[in-house]
């Protein structure tokens, strides 16, 4: 038996994304900067994709641009804000994404920027009133902190953010990779300069993404070509991606309500095996268990460490796809710059499960049951150091 609980990586292709996309794979080949009438049919459904991405965030249509994912969106946000404003300060966090973490290093490297670090507060979450007090004492800064964390799921307040960032009349971008197509946004209401979306996280295409801009920037252009993208982003559009992009956020947004519903209770349905499976000294990192502060397909579980392996490894090989970043001192490399950042117990092994609208109870039910044989069956350490002790 095969199941999948590793959805804040990637996602299942939706079958109407398929559908959508299979014309674009057959008779629409056309080149969309082409005038004939092979490009404009391509061409029109790129403008269509655009069209429904913007109603769907309440954005309008020239505040979109396609990318190549979330990665490429922010490197992009970053960069082009960074040397078109000549911005000397960026606030940011230690559990952001590396696409915003390894920009930002870049631009420090080079002596283009200094980085402050917002405090967390002992769940990951940002303390609004270090925030407040960064953002008073540095005129003309970038902020750049995520809307809902790949790894532990924390949701931060981006709306309270972008008051602030009016306020202090900083920039703000935010990394909404994990909640667009999750969570509902109004973009003509929330004053947030740039975010970003990546098709993969909900049941799109790989290698297709797309950042909001708002009207009010024209950032420089990081990769230069033949002016497509109103000259934001050259190079040939995806746009078997964007076609099924689009398609996608239509059907997140269709079902949202209902998916989301589903995806909640998988997740609390976990927590409940879990605390009856017998496995000891479980916990959840970050404010992962929480529903109402961490993103509901997300739960970030720290277990006790095996004798020998990792619980992620013992998973995959019966089947079952989870993610891992572990503190544990016999896995060697796995540690991960979220939890390390965080007051976890270093102990542990992480293991994230992240849910779809396509995991139901059954399988949970069978990861609980796989999760307390292995322990019933490998001894935690604890258990294996007493052993050898007596
Ligand atoms: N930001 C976050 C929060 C993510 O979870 C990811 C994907 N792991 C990315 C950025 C990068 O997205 P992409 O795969 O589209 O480059």
């Amino acid at each position: 038996m095969e199941i999948y609980c590793d959805n804040a990586a990637t996602t299942a292709l939706d079958p109407e994304v398929i559908e959508a996309i299979l014309p674009f794979l057959t008779q629409n080949y056309g080149n969309p900067s082409s005038t004939h009438w092979a490009g404009r049919k391509v061409r029109e459904a790129i403008d269509r994709s655009r069209n429904t991405i913007a109603d769907i965030l309440g954005a309008s249509p020239g505040e979109i641009f396609f990318t190549s994912g979330a990665t490429e969106a922010n490197n992009l946000a970053l960069t082009g804000a960074i040397q078109t404003y000549e911005i000397s300060h960026v606030i940011t966090s230690k559990i952001e994404h590396k696409a915003v973490l390894q920009t930002l290093a870049r631009h420090e490297k080079e002596g283009d920027i200094e980085i402050s670090f917002v405090k967390l507060d002992e769940r990951g979450h940002v303390d609004l009133y270090h925030l407040e007090n960064l953002l008073r004492a540095n005129p003309r800064t970038l902020i750049t902190l995520m809307h809902a964390n790949n790894e532990i799921g924390n949701i931060t307040d981006i709306h309270a953010i972008s008051i602030l960032a009016q306020r202090y009349n900083a920039i703000f971008h935010s990394d909404t990779t994990q909640t667009i197509g999750k969570i509902r946004f109004d973009l003509s209401q929330d004053h947030i300069d740039f975010l970003v979306g990546s098709a993969h996280k909900f049941h799109g295409p790989k290698g297709i993404g797309f950042i909001y801009i708002n009207k009010k920037h024209n950032i420089k252009a990081q990769i230069l070509g033949g002016g497509q993208e109103g000259g934001q982003r050259g190079g040939t559009e995806n746009v078997i991606g964007i076609v099924g992009l689009a398609k996608a956020l239509e059907v997140a947004y269709r079902n949202l309500d209902e998916n989301q519903t589903k995806v909640c209770r998988l997740k609390q349905y976990m927590i409940s095996k879990l605390a009856i499976s017998g496995i000891g000294g479980i916990c959840y990192n970050g404010d992962s268990k929480s529903i109402d502060n961490s993103i509901s397909n997300v739960l970030n579980v720290s277990l006790p460490c095996l004798a020998l392996g990792s619980v992620v490894n013992k998973l995959d090989a019966i089947g079952i796809a989870a993610s891992g970043g572990s503190a544990c001192s016999n896995l060697g490399n796995g540690s991960s710059h979220v939890i390390s950042a965080l007051p976890c117990q270093r102990d542990k092994e992480n293991v994230r499960f992240s849910f779809s609208k396509f995991n139901t109870f059954d399988e949970v039910d069978h990861i609980v049951n796989s999760l307390a044989r292995i322990y019933e069956t490998e001894p935690a350490t604890r258990k294996r150091e007493l052993q050898l002790a007596n």
